[in-house]
């Protein structure tokens, strides 16, 4: 490798207009018409496996009968009931590998019904309309929720449902968690996630503190004290480390931060992005690091995983978007050494893991991809399982009143859906708890 004399990182990469073009919606929505059509190739399946592989159990084959039958806010009502986040979800869940990789049609004929495009319909709708849940009678009981993401709203929402009165302690300023901060600019656009959680909060009764972070002003001792019930959304908030001794230099980013930028920048234009990236990682966020780059003017993105491709977390549908976008997927390869000169990186020294060759790539910029990881913000006083907190299948904790749900438990999928249906149980686990 010639390494290049001075790091190539630069902003406004492409011509203005472009950017605009690059981060546009990965999947536009279906119109009317289409999801008729689409709707009318559903079999309605007795049974149906596309319900078994979603991971909030929604009735599908029901909300798409009643697409079908020309009543989408039905249909959502229906998606809701398992999902209140079903907006997101239309948007970024891997339906490759989940319901649609279940549908009868991909298995006969290698194309199953567009389930999450007619669920992003019918939501769609929906949306645009008055709160469609009325909260009960109030049970003059309070919960507070800890983390405003995926796992913390859909539990607020239910509790709500149910005549609770919710506080949510957020960290950040803004609420959403990851759909917010992490999910690529181009699965959600328009604002979409701020949007999805004023739609959360219409319901009534939830109240969101930002800046609230557990673990610095506020302490779990006292919401115990001063709550009926505690919900734990923590999500993750550690990154794993390369170990690499020249992992602060210049060039190098956590990929996680980079997207929250991205996804918080008004104009993409403006952030920096090297001529030659490399990503070191094969899940969702390599994927979506690797695919953003190239989006925002990267020359050369190579993403390095150590395995083979059909072990990557990224599905194959990720895999292949990203190398549509142009990025050049490396598998059964491992970091070696960060190649510095002055501080700055120029370049990754490499190793082929199943046959021991080693090389360099050329890297302006090299982004971690590897892994986050559960910080314990309790004081310890809550039993963890492999570095994540442990729960039962009511999602309760070992100390009793409190509950957790999402990224931060033990066995989570690490996936918004899952997250949804983690708080969504949580909460009815609480409404029993507190009305036994
Ligand atoms: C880059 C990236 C891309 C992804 N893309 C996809 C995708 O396309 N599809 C998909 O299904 N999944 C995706 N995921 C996974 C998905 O985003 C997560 O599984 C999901 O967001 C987890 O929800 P959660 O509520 O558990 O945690 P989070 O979304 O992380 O929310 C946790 C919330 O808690 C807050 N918090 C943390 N600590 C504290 C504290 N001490 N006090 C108060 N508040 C606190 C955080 O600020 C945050 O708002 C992606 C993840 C990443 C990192
Ligand atoms: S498996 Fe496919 S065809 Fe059958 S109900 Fe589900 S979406 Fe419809």
């Amino acid at each position: 490798m010639a390494p290049a004399r001075t790091p190539d990182i630069a902003a406004k990469r492409l011509p203005k207009a472009q950017y605009a073009a690059n981060f546009t919606d990965l999947h536009p929505p279906l119109n009317a018409h289409e999801a008729l059509v689409e709707s009318d190739r559903c079999y309605f399946c007795y049974d149906a496996p596309c319900m078994k592989a979603c991971p909030t159990s929604i009735d599908i084959p029901l909300f798409i009968r009643e697409i079908q039958a020309g009543n989408p806010k039905s249909a959502a009502k229906t998606i809701f009931n398992q999902n209140i986040l079903g907006g997101m979800c239309a948007r970024v869940c891997p339906t490759e590998t989940l319901c649609e990789e279940a549908c009868v049609r991909e298995h006969a004929e290698g194309k199953p019904v567009k389930i999450g495009l007619l669920q992003r319909y019918a939501t769609d709708q929906a949306m645009a309309d008055k709160h469609p849940y009325n909260r009960a009678k109030s049970s003059g009981k309070k919960v507070a929720v800890v983390g405003a993401g995926p796992a913390g709203l859909a539990c607020a929402h239910r509790l709500s449902m149910h005549g609770h009165d919710v506080t949510v302690f957020e960290a950040r300023k803004k609420s959403g968690g990851l759909n917010e901060y992490g999910i690529a600019a181009y699965k959600s656009v328009d604002d979409f996630a701020a949007k999805e959680v004023d739609f959360v909060l219409s319901i009534g009764g939830i109240k969101i503190e930002n800046g609230m972070a557990l673990g610095k002003k506020l302490k779990l001792a006292n919401l115990q004290r001063d709550y009926d019930a505690v919900f734990l959304g923590l999500g993750l908030s550690g990154v794993n480390a390369l170990g690499d001794k020249n992992e602060d230099a210049d060039g190098i980013e956590d990929a996680v931060d980079y997207i929250s930028d991205l996804r918080q920048a008004k104009d993409p234009s403006r952030l920096k992005v090297g001529r030659n990236v490399v990503v070191i990682g094969g899940g969702m966020t390599a994927i979506d690091i690797a695919v953003q780059s190239k989006l925002l003017g990267a020359e050369n993105v190579t993403v390095i995983y150590r395995r083979g491709a059909e072990h990557m977390k990224a599905s194959p549908f990720e895999q292949e978007l990203a190398q549509t976008k142009g990025v050049n997927i490396k598998h059964w390869v491992a970091p070696k050494k960060v190649l510095v000169k002055s501080g700055s990186v120029i370049g990754l020294k490499c190793e082929n893991t199943s046959t021991g060759e080693k090389f360099e790539i050329r890297a302006d910029m090299i982004f971690k991809a590897i892994g986050q990881s559960y910080i314990d913000v309790t004081g310890g006083t809550i039993a963890l399982d492999q570095g994540r907190i442990k729960v039962d299948a009511e999602k309760r904790t070992s100390v009793k009143g409190i509950w957790a749900g999402g990224d931060c438990i033990a066995g989570g999928k690490d996936l918004t859906v899952a997250s949804v249906d983690d708080g969504r149980r949580a909460a009815e686990s609480i409404h029993s708890f507190l009305t036994a």
